[in-house]
Parts: structure tokens; sequence; C-alpha cells
């Protein structure tokens, strides 16, 4: 995924003029149709950089949130019956609409999110890799004929869709996360209801709806709503019609889904994709050249904010003083600010809300010990790279997903010991180490216990056909390729007796 962050135009879009931009977002999309919410909450959408509105909506009620699941339910049927291609047909219109509003696209992501032009990029190429991905799955998608010891019985399992899946995503990576889930998940034959985060509504969901509109989605097979957690959030788990929940988000939220999951009337499956502390782990004899530039993006992409971000950084104390000197002066020279420039690497933060807690923890690891080598005052939401050195593994600073353009650097002694810090954790998405010695980096990363461990490379890293998921408590199930294709999908047993049988009764 960071192989590709030049921006650069899609090639099918070449030449031919962009299509008129999408009217104004003002509500959600229930049924096919386009409408504002029912609640007396009005949502106030934001440029975290400028300040400025760029959408005012008008939040959803469960009455709402009803209508979308049973225009779910009532869809869902007969697109699951749709033929294979008919459905694979929608996904790569999607994947072309994508081209052709690619600018389109990039300028929601910076204005809505705060993503640098760098990032927004990066998100482009991860939605329409997975929608890709997924156009292939209507025909991978197989049931087996199973060995039976029985005389005469056939025996086969058929894969169907779940059903009506509620899909919950964060602001972060919004397009690409919320369609993570929404393009297998229709893919698949399952119908959707979306909610996107407060903080993000267009990105996260609305903007999504108009593309699959555009590209021929039957009305009511996917569904967004826009509203408060407080007066939708539980519902949306709770409700009787959703088979599953595919929660993207903190852990104490998803801790919360999960537990409304298991006691609706209606158990529901889960995928949860929740938190990380991502170790970047240094041993003696890494290329720094290589190791220093990694561990800057995987820290400080995003403003920090990305679930596999690095929020630890572990060094050996052999080469701790000289990779604390290069990752500071490399950090030093990120560019900040205005995220929309193509050359900002730090644009805002989310909200002030995150803001303010970044402060914190940045004060509790100075009154802790921690150096500060690097930093700065915020601009608006615009904080500046800051370093730490010094920094143990007990800190608030280290343990805490800070989520923010802050770095801890621990100094370690010997790959036994970088291996227990990176493993002293609550979280377990991804991680990194850094050696010449690929064998020693194999060995470091099978003793690590998260769902991901790049060799030679950043903790953050993506790729559609791959396994993406954390152990402990950074989550259950994984997304991508086959692996997506399991979760949204269920086994059905049908065993035909074709001759007569003896039976023990
Ligand atoms: P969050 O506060 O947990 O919110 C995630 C989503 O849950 C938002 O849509 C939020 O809506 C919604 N929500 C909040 N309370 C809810 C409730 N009671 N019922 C149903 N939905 C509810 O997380 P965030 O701050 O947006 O995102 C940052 C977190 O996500 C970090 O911990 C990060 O590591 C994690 N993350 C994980 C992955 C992964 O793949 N593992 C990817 C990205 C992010 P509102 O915001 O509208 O209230
Ligand atoms: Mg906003």
């Amino acid at each position: 995924m960071l192989s590709r962050i030049a921006p650069a135009q899609p090639s099918s879009s070449v030449g031919t003029p962009a299509p008129q931009p999408y009217e104004a977002f003002d509500g959600q999309y229930i049924d096919g149709s386009w409408r504002p919410g029912r609640s007396s909450g009005k949502l106030d959408d934001v440029d975290p950089y400028t300040g400025k509105t760029v959408a005012q909506l008008s939040l959803a009620d469960c009455s709402d949130l009803d209508d979308a699941y049973r225009s779910a339910a009532a869809a869902q049927v007969s697109w699951a019956n749709a033929p294979p291609a008919e459905r694979t047909a929608v996904l790569l219109r999607a994947a072309e609409i994508m081209e052709q509003r690619h600018s389109e696209i990039l300028d929601w992501l910076i204005h809505e999110s705060g993503s640098t032009r760098i990032k927004a990029q990066i998100e482009w190429d991860l939605l329409h890799g997975i929608t890709l991905e997924a156009a292939s799955f209507p025909h991978r998608v197989s049931g087996r004929v199973l060995a039976s010891d029985e005389p005469g019985k056939d025996s086969r399992v058929y894969r169907h869709p779940v059903g009506v899946i509620g899909v919950i995503s964060p602001w972060n990576f919004p397009i690409y996360l919320s369609n993570r889930s929404v393009a297998p998940a229709l893919a698949l034959g399952n119908a959707v209801v979306l909610k996107p985060a407060q903080d993000t509504p267009v990105t996260g969901g609305l903007l999504l709806a108009r593309i699959y509109e555009e590209a021929g989605l039957p009305a009511g097979v996917l569904n967004v709503v826009v509203g408060s957690s407080s007066e939708i959030g539980d519902a949306f788990t709770a409700h009787a019609i959703p088979r599953m929940i595919s929660f993207t988000g903190s852990t104490a939220v998803g801790r919360h889904v999960a537990e409304l999951a298991a006691s609706s009337p209606a158990i529901k499956r889960l995928a949860l994709e929740l938190g990380g502390n991502s170790p970047f782990v240094v041993l003696d004899d890494a290329d720094l050249d290589q190791a220093v530039p990694a561990a800057v993006t995987s820290r400080f992409l995003h403003q920090g904010q990305i679930c596999m971000s690095s929020n630890r950084i572990i060094v050996d104390a052999r080469v701790y003083d000289e990779f604390v000197d290069r990752f500071k002066a490399h950090a030093g020279k990120l560019k900040y600010g205005n995220p929309d420039e193509a050359d900002t690497a730090i644009g805002p933060v989310i909200n002030s809300r995150q803001l303010q807690g970044m402060m914190g923890h940045m004060q509790a690891a100075r009154d802790a010990g921690a150096r500060q080598v690097l930093g700065g005052d915020p601009d608006g939401l615009v904080l500046p790279p800051q370093v730490f050195t010094d920094v143990t593994n007990d800190m608030a600073i280290a343990k805490i997903e800070t989520f923010g353009p802050i770095a801890p650097l621990i100094k370690v002694t010997g790959d036994a010991e970088a291996l227990r810090v990176a493993n002293d954790t609550e979280y377990g998405l991804s991680s990194a180490v850094f050696t010449r010695d690929e064998s020693r980096g194999l060995r470091f990363a099978l003793g690590v216990e998260a769902g991901m461990t790049h060799i030679n490379g950043s903790t953050v890293d993506d790729s559609p056909n791959s396994p993406f998921g954390g152990e402990k408590n950074s989550g259950i199930g994984r997304f991508g390729g086959e692996w997506i294709m399991q979760e949204f999908s269920t086994d059905h047993w049908v065993t035909a007796q074709q001759i007569p049988r003896q039976y023990p009764l």
C-alpha cells in the first residue's frame, strides 16, 4: 500500500472529463431514496483544518434505522439470487466511478477528515483495490462436496450470504474502512446498513452510497444511516434484523457492541477490528537508512491516527543513540499544516477532543520522566511531530493508543527483551521488526503476538488479498481476500440419502 503514494491519476480517467460532482449531502440514504433523518438532532460536518462547514445533515432516529434495516431485509434475497456476473458488474462499475471521481473523492477526504493529499491518495488506492478484489468474489465463492462413510449419502456444503450485515465504521480511513466491509458484503449477496462516524458522515457513508447508486446497485441493498451514537448506537446492534455486525473502531466501543450482540434476542455474528499499539522494533543490525523512514511513516502517517500506527518504537541499546538522532532529524523535516498541499506530511487531527487527549498524554509522559526531543505547540488542530526518548513501556504514553503524531522511543537490550516489551501490551494488531538478517527477523516475527508482522517494513500496511486483523484486544476476525469471503458468508450442510439405509432405532 505504501509503495503507491505518488498522487497519480488513474489511467482510465486520463482524457475523459470529470463528471459533475455529486450534489449536496443533507441526510440519509434509505431504500434507495435520499431524505433527511427524523431526529431533532442536526450535524454540522466541519473541515478540521479550516473549521468551515462542509455539510449539514439532519440525523437519523430509531425509526429511520428501522426503515433502513427493513429495506435491507426486503432487498437482500433477490440481490443474493442475482447472477454472480450481475453483482460483479455493479462492483466493477463502482470501481470505474471511483476512477472517474478520483479527485472528488480525494477532496472530500482532505476537507472532511483532515487527510493529507498523500494519505488521501493511499486511501483511494485501498478503496479501489478492495472494490476490484470484491468484484472477483461472486465467482470465487464456492461450496464443497464431502466424502461420506454412509453408503448412498450425498454430502454437500453450500455457501450462503449471512443476510443483512450492520457495518459501523470509524473516521480515520472513512471511505476505505466502510468499503472494506461494504464491498465484500455486497459481492457475496448480503445487504448492508452502514453507520459512519459522525466526524465523517460523507466520506464514511453517503459518498459511498452515491457511488453504488450510480453503479446500479438495487434500492435497499445498501442503506446509510447517519445518527448520533447516543440516539441510535445501541439500537443499531440490538435490532432484530442484522445477522452480523462488522465493527471497526475502538476496543471500548467494540466490547460494548459485542455485549449487545450477545444479549440481543437474536444473537449476531461479529467482526471486530479494534484498537492497536503496534511495536516497531529495531534490532542491533538494522539498516537505519531503511528503518528510520519506515518508523517515521509508521508513526506519523495521517497524524498517527491509524490503528496500525506504531505507538511504540523499540530500539536496541547498541543503535539507540544513532537511531534517536536520525529519527528526530527526519521527523523534524516533515512539513505540517495545510493538508491540501501536495507535500504536507502532517495535517490536522480530527477534533479538539482528540487533541486535548494528546496534550494530556504528553504532559503525563513529561511528568513520568520521559525526555522530549522534538515538539511544538498546536496551531488549530495541527500538532507538529512530537518525539520522546527515555520512555519506558509502563508509561501511559506507551501503554495507551495515543492516536496522534507522538513518538515514544524505548531502549532495550537484546532480542529477547525487545520481544518481551513488544508483546507487553493488551493489543495485537500490527508490528514491524528491522534487521539485516531475515531469518533472525522471521524468528522474531513468529514470536510477536499480533495478527500482522512486517520484517523490514512499515507497521502500516494493508492489501486487498491479505488477511488483515488482530489478536488480543485488537479484535476478532480477518478482512481481505478469502478471509473476508469466509467471514461474510456461512455454511449450510445439506445431505441427500439416495438409497435406503439402516437406522439404529
Ligand atoms: P470509536 O469511538 O470506537 O467509534 C467507532 C464507531 O463506533 C463510530 O462510527 C462511532 O460513531 C461508533 N459508536 C460509538 N458508540 C457506539 C455505540 N454505542 N454503538 C454503536 N456504534 C457506536 O472509534 P474512533 O474514535 O472512531 O476510531 C478510532 C479507533 O478505531 C482507534 O482505537 C483505532 O485503533 C480503531 N481502528 C481500528 C481499525 C482496525 O482495523 N483494527 C481501523 C481503524 C481504526 P460516532 O463517532 O458517530 O459516535
Ligand atoms: Mg469533521
